[in-house]
């Protein structure tokens, strides 16, 4: 017997028959003998329906009453799929997130999980209930409802499993697994049989939505087994999926470039004719970061005349509040000659932890960008990745290229 927290996102519950759909998987696991604890997110469209309600009320809404509003979409889905388990005769109870005590801290919309009480879904699950949590949820000290920013779901379905030291975490969803890159722009993307933690994270963090930056955090510091697979394949014929491995697991060859992940929601700015001194970049990116704006690439070039450019990119909605702080605070404190900006713009980075030991990668994504005539406005690089920044017209091309240079399309799962 094995104890499984099952993830299903917002498209495997779409609607009271997808719900059917999977409370029958839920019951089958169960049937086999596995204790089961399942977590959902909200229907899909409701989160953003639910917060665009508020929007045609304020443009800026507390974020403290955002996150009420949005964390009732996941308690809608936790009741209808008790309710289907119910109808097939199987015992289950329904928890939002402040019911487990899914503890947070109060960084409202982008919360963080500091401890899961775990206490009453193992009584339940020894009593042979099957337990549906709220995903994207949680209550912080003062008893507020908090939710964990969007994807947030995957996040709740690792904790569990971190909690109740699960044998696996499952995040099902509307693809069978990893792809080599987004399915939905190379239809020529394959299936990864298994994906290292460094390569999923540097993935998630670099735009591939298939899991929350955070879940992988998690499943890599608990060592939690997680599992991507589809809740849309026929019963009794699913495939394996993509496991997140620990790279000293795969004992076989691994190819170079495991994937081709892409973001469009970031924006560029660059200040002009920068005075060459030390402090500069401090007193740049000062004041964004008080302005809590993430900033992702920075690139300084070499200083000539004793000026020099200085970019970065933030993303894409904070673009506008960051030139106005260039234009009005930074500028003329720094006396630069002027800042502009950039807000059609997309990253797209090869991630592979191959490339830690092959050498020419670099140089193979420069040139077929190149060859397309595809011109790269910035360039980062750490251990296994190398991203880029390039007018967002040419993502779709850029990545298809890339995805057949790197022989991506031939990897056989
Ligand atoms: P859910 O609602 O189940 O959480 P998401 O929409 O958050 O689903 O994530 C699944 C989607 O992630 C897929 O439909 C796919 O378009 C997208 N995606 C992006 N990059 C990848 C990738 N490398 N592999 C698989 N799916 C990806
Ligand atoms: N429902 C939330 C969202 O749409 C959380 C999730 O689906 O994981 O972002
Ligand atoms: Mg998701």
């Amino acid at each position: 017997m094995a104890l499984i927290v099952q993830k299903y996102g917002g498209t495997s519950v779409a609607n009271p028959e997808r719900i059917k759909e999977v409370a029958r998987r839920v019951a089958r696991w169960q049937a086999q003998g596995h204790q089961v604890v399942v977590v959902v997110s909200a229907m899909s469209g409701e989160t953003n329906r639910l917060l665009g309600l508020a929007k045609q009320i304020s443009a800026s809404p507390d974020p403290r009453e955002l996150d009420v509003i949005a964390a009732t979409g996941e308690q809608v889905t936790i009741g209808l799929l008790c309710i289907a388990l119910h109808e097939m005769g199987r015992k289950a109870r329904s928890y939002t997130g402040a019911q487990v005590r899914v503890l947070t801290d109060s960084a409202f919309t982008k919360a963080r999980i500091l401890a899961i009480d775990e206490r009453n879904i193992r009584a339940d699950l020894d009593s042979g209930n099957v337990v549906v949590v709220a995903g994207f949820q949680g209550v912080d000290e003062g008893g507020n409802i908090t939710t964990l920013g969007r994807g947030g779901s995957d996040t709740t379905g690792v904790a569990l499993a971190a909690a109740l030291k699960a044998d696996e975490c499952q995040i099902y969803t509307d693809v069978d697994g990893v792809y080599t890159t987004d399915p939905r722009i190379v239809p020529e993307a394959r299936r990864l049989n298994h994906v290292t933690f460094e390569e999923m994270l540097e993935m998630a963090s670099l735009g591939s939505k298939v899991l929350q930056i955070r879940s992988v955090e998690f499943a890599g510091k608990y060592k939690v087994r997680l599992r991507v697979l589809s809740s849309f394949e026929e019963e009794g014929k699913e495939g394996p999926g993509t496991l997140i491995t620990f790279e000293d697991d795969i004992k076989m060859e691994q190819p170079i470039i495991s994937g081709i992940a892409f973001n469009r929601d970031e924006a560029k700015l660059t200040v002009l004719g920068v005075p060459d001194r030390p402090g500069i970049a401090y007193q740049i990116l000062g004041p964004i970061a008080e302005a809590n704006i993430d900033v992702d690439m920075i690139v300084q070039n070499v200083g000539h005349d004793g000026t020099t450019d200085f970019s970065f990119t933030v993303p894409r909605g904070e673009f506008q509040r960051a030139l106005t702080i260039l234009n009005d605070q930074i500028k003329p404190h720094i006396g630069a000659r002027e800042a502009v900006g950039d807000n059609r713009i997309c990253k797209v980075s090869v991630v592979g932890v191959g490339m830690r030991s092959h050498v020419g990668i670099a140089s193979r994504m420069f040139r077929t960008l190149a060859e397309e005539g595809i011109n790269i406005q910035m360039i980062s690089t750490s251990e296994i990745k190398i991203s880029v920044v390039l007018d967002e017209k040419y993502l779709e091309l850029a990545v298809r290229v890339l995805h057949k240079a790197f022989e991506l399309d031939e990897i056989r799962a």
